[in-house]
């Protein structure tokens, strides 16, 4: 167990647009859920990055910030781009992409749960069960050739796949380690494997590797899914599945699919992991069109905050700051439960502050609940 008031530090990127105001709120509940459980402290520093800090200084983040990240114990960021900031070939303004690909993010976690009160587009009964998680890989797929596709003669366009058995195998130990603790809480200990196995020998090794580290984990079940009887059984039957696991590109078009029957983006909370690092954000951008306004809904952000606390407190076997983290996620469960939550975007009338006020004022039952 780590020494009581073990310190940690953090580097918060709040990032552009809604991502300023989100992180604003999230600093202000982490801090109060610090103060109340105690045993923990954390150094919080803040340190500019993004499109933002690209227009007015030429640098998306300067190294030292860069390193303060690689330095910390967590990153926490909010969000990066403005539609109106490009670099001069015409890409956008994307730091983040770097420290994924630094830091070897390569496990990119995505709850998808439905939280009370919350609209979904599904009339099933069964629907208010969804809570599955989807496993994004993060630095290899199809998104490994980003920066190397041609296009030949303006004939021809072609990106390429990587698979590799590293990264898989880490990447299925990850999604072990996801099932097993939510099996401990009640959930079913199932893994599913999403590919197109049966068309591309780079998904058949996906899944074969799969196969091999799931052997290995006898108290759980696994199942294989093609991505597209996988898209349809997400909006068929979503409550059936626990952690569904996949290649970048499926991940990344799958999730924000799975966003949309919880409420959202502003109901997709993210967190990047490797085998030393972890970066918390939400998986929502900057939101252009509603930044300024103070209507952002912050659950994402939070959320991604609770999920950095419960990684601390397991890598550093600190159960303060896992009392903390299940506090705040809970807190944001009760604000919904009474009604006092209602975000903008999903109908109701409480703004980034007044939202995250209502979780302030949950936090006390909250941490009851869960201590
Ligand atoms: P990116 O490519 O960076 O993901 P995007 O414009 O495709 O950016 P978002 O910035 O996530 O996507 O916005 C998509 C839509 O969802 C927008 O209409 C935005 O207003 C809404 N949205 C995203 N996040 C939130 C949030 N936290 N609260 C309310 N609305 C949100």
């Amino acid at each position: 167990m780590s020494a009581p008031n073990a310190r940690f530090t953090v580097a918060v990127y709040p990032g552009d647009g809604i991502g300023v105001e989100i992180m604003e709120a999230t600093r202000r509940v982490v801090a109060a859920a610090q103060e109340a459980v105690g045993g923990f402290a954390l150094d919080m520093t803040a340190y500019a990055c993004g499109a933002g800090n690209y227009r007015d200084t030429g640098e998306e983040i300067s190294e030292a910030d860069f390193e303060a990240g690689r330095a910390a114990d967590a990153i926490l960021l909010g969000a990066i781009g403005l539609p109106s900031v490009r670099k001069p070939d015409g890409t956008e303004i994307a730091p983040h992409l770097r420290m994924r690909a630094e830091f070897g993010l390569y496990a990119g976690v995505r709850p998808v749960k439905l939280y009370p009160n919350v609209p979904t587009p599904l009339k099933d009964a069964r629907a208010q069960n969804i809570d599955l998680i989807i496993l994004r890989e993060s630095t290899e797929g199809l998104f490994a050739s980003v920066g190397k596709g041609v296009v030949i003669d303006d004939r021809e366009a072609r990106e390429q796949l990587v698979i590799t058995r590293s990264v898989t195998e880490r990447l299925t130990d990850q999604a072990i380690g996801l099932a097993r603790g939510r099996k401990a809480n009640g959930a079913k200990g199932l893994v599913t494997c999403v590919d197109k196995a049966n068309v591309f020998a780079a998904y058949a090794f996906f899944r074969k590797v799969f196969n091999e580290r799931m052997d290995l984990a006898t108290d759980l079940n696994r199942s294989h899914a093609y991505v597209d009887a996988a898209a349809l059984d997400l909006v068929r039957k979503p409550w059936e599945f626990d952690v569904m696991v996949m290649e970048n590109m499926f991940g990344d078009i799958l999730s924000d699919l799975a966003a949309g029957l919880v409420g959202g983006m502003g109901m997709a909370p993210c967190a990047e992991l490797g085998d030393e690092h972890g970066l918390f954000q939400p998986a929502h951008g900057t939101a252009p069109d509603i930044a300024g306004q103070g209507i952002a809904n912050p659950s994402a952000m939070l959320v991604s905050a609770a999920m950095m606390l419960n990684w601390l407190a397991a890598k550093h076997d600190a159960p303060a700051m896992a009392t903390a983290g299940r506090g705040l996620e809970r807190a944001l469960e009760i604000g919904f439960e009474n009604g006092s939550v209602r975000p903008y975007d999903l109908g109701g009338d409480t703004g980034t502050e007044a939202t995250a006020n209502a979780v302030l004022a949950a936090l006390p039952q909250a941490l009851d609940e869960v201590k």
